[in-house]
């Protein structure tokens, strides 16, 4: 007989797999099962973002990740013949100062290795096929490759389950949103030209958007839009169809070859209302779609798992209380809809057709972009590192620490010890619980189970009480706990 899992997770793609990594981490029986019978070999989302790098390194995944990927360090902008701006992402302040890229795939296999280390193994070729929400659980009817069929129970599920999300379509919840005029042709393949192979390269036209994004070795993912039909109606354009659509667009010339995959795609920008239906959370594609623009959509799901398992897995074993777990929503819708908002308007501009926009861009992205402070705002908001829960109640009443505020991502700053040892701060968090990083000694009393304490020396003034996903839950000066004590008393037994 099958063991009853606390938590369900339905599909295994990178939100899916994050969920059951974080929570069978924390110490929560998980399941995890995928209606497919093998994972995914297309590239798909290709950029990892420094947050999602500085949440999994710490995690055991990201090492790997890093050596595995290619890392573009600046975008560039080509328009009327030449390179008339840049991103630089030297400018985002963390280790991981550029966005890496590698293949879904390979993400989602050390997403996979690592939850087999953690001892939990992705049932495949399993689908649910029915849910019934009870008021301490939920029935799930699963269908196996074979046609045989399982009811299990489970306290809590997670719908991983995709833009498509059968679980979102039976609860009839809705997707709101709208599907975007454009399409992309999209590509894997090998690219002979003076393209660099450390920057994603836009090209701007008045008839067409194109990029290059390099994966390392010569091999490049291809993304068009083809506004007048130019590479027919395949739903695979082929390599002379995609080489038209460069050639056209792109005045650094280069012979396309290889091609390992090609195909169309639409863009969908929706998202949910509530990500709580009862004792079923949605994350992922399930909750939000949105364009490709800024290789945002993926690191969203990981982020959102990340937010919500720390939160089940302390109210599963008691240590918080349950209305905890409606702050999953709270953080990250905010997120969300404005990651939804950027990336349509992102593409709307980039892929107009106006010769009116198109010129109005290609004048003031040279200018804009040669300014710092523009630059200081958009290169840390597309590494997601610029991302804050700092509005949402579980951040009220958690004080601040200078410019960093309750809600906040904590920078991985330098710290040294009472034993004289330097330590970044990201290596001395206890992810399983309430980390207090403090200049004195006086942690509060009675909070074992929920807080690791870590005295420093220097590199925190007062003290900063981190949570497991490492955003600042609260933070005061020396010798003053109360905001503290109040924070903990609200959300935690
Ligand atoms: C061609 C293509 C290119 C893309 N390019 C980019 C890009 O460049 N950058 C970017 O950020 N994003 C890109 N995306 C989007 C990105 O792939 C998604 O954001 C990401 O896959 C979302 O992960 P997920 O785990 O939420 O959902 P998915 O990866 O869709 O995983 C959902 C899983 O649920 C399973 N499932 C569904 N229903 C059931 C059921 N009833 N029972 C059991 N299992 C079920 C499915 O088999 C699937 O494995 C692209 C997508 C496509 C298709």
């Amino acid at each position: 007989m099958t063991e009853i899992p606390e938590v369900l997770v339905v599909g295994a793609g990178p939100t899916g797999l994050t969920a059951a990594m974080e929570l069978s981490r924390l110490g929560v029986s998980v399941r995890i099962v995928d209606r497919a019978a093998q994972p995914s070999q297309t590239s798909r989302a290709l950029g990892v973002q420094a947050r999602t790098l500085e949440l999994l390194r710490v995690r055991g995944v990201g090492e790997d990740m890093l050596r595995l990927g290619n890392r573009a360090t600046a975008t560039a902008l080509y328009a009327r013949g030449r390179r008339i701006a840049g991103l630089d992402f030297a400018r985002m302040t963390s280790d991981h100062n550029f966005i890496l890229l590698l293949a879904q795939s390979e993400t989602e296999r050390l997403l996979t290795e690592q939850l087999g280390r953690q001892g939990v193994k992705v049932d495949r070729g399993v689908e649910v096929i029915g849910l019934e929400q009870r008021p301490a659980d939920v029935q799930v009817r699963l269908c196996t490759g074979d046609g045989a069929q399982e009811t299990v129970t489970a306290g809590y599920v997670i719908a991983a389950d995709g833009a498509h999300s059968p679980i979102r379509t039976t609860l009839g919840l809705p997707f709101e949103g709208r599907s975007l005029p454009h399409h992309y042709v999209l590509g894997d393949l090998h690219l002979a030209g003076e393209v660099p192979e450390d920057q994603l390269s836009i090209f701007l036209a008045p008839n067409g958007f194109l990029a290059v994004f390099p994966m390392g070795e010569g091999r490049f993912r291809f993304m068009a839009t083809d506004p007048d039909g130019l590479t027919g109606e395949s739903p695979e354009p082929d390599l002379a169809a995609i080489q038209a659509l460069y050639d056209r667009v792109s005045p650094v010339p280069a012979e396309l070859h290889d091609l390992n995959w090609s195909s169309r795609f639409r863009i969908h920008s929706r998202h949910m209302t509530s990500l709580r239906h009862g004792r079923v959370f949605f994350g992922g594609d399930a909750a939000h779609v949105h364009s490709p623009a800024g290789g945002q959509g993926m690191n969203a799901g990981i982020q959102d798992m990340i937010n919500l398992a720390w939160k089940l897995a302390m109210v599963l074993d008691g240590r918080a209380r349950e209305p905890l777990l409606d702050t999953y929503g709270s953080d990250r819708l905010p997120v969300i809809a404005q990651l939804v908002s950027m990336t349509e308007r992102a593409t709307a501009i980039f892929n107009s057709t106006s010769p009116l926009l198109h010129a109005t861009v290609t004048r003031l992205a040279p200018l804009l972009l040669a300014r710092p402070a523009v630059q200081d705002k958009a290169v840390p908001r597309l590494g997601q590192i610029a991302a804050s829960y700092r509005g949402a109640p579980l951040a009220a009443g958690g004080g601040r620490a200078g410019a960093l505020r309750a809600g906040d991502r904590v920078p991985d700053v330098e710290v040294g010890t009472a034993a004289g040892d330097r330590h970044r701060l990201y290596d001395l968090l206890d992810l399983t619980r309430l980390t207090l990083v403090t200049s004195t000694d006086d942690a509060p009393a009675g909070y074992g189970d929920l807080i690791a304490v870590r005295q420093v020396s220097d590199g925190v003034d007062g003290w900063w009480l981190i949570r497991p996903d490492g955003y600042l839950a609260a933070a005061g000066p020396k010798g003053d706990q109360r905001v503290m004590t109040r924070w903990l008393s609200r959300w935690f037994s």
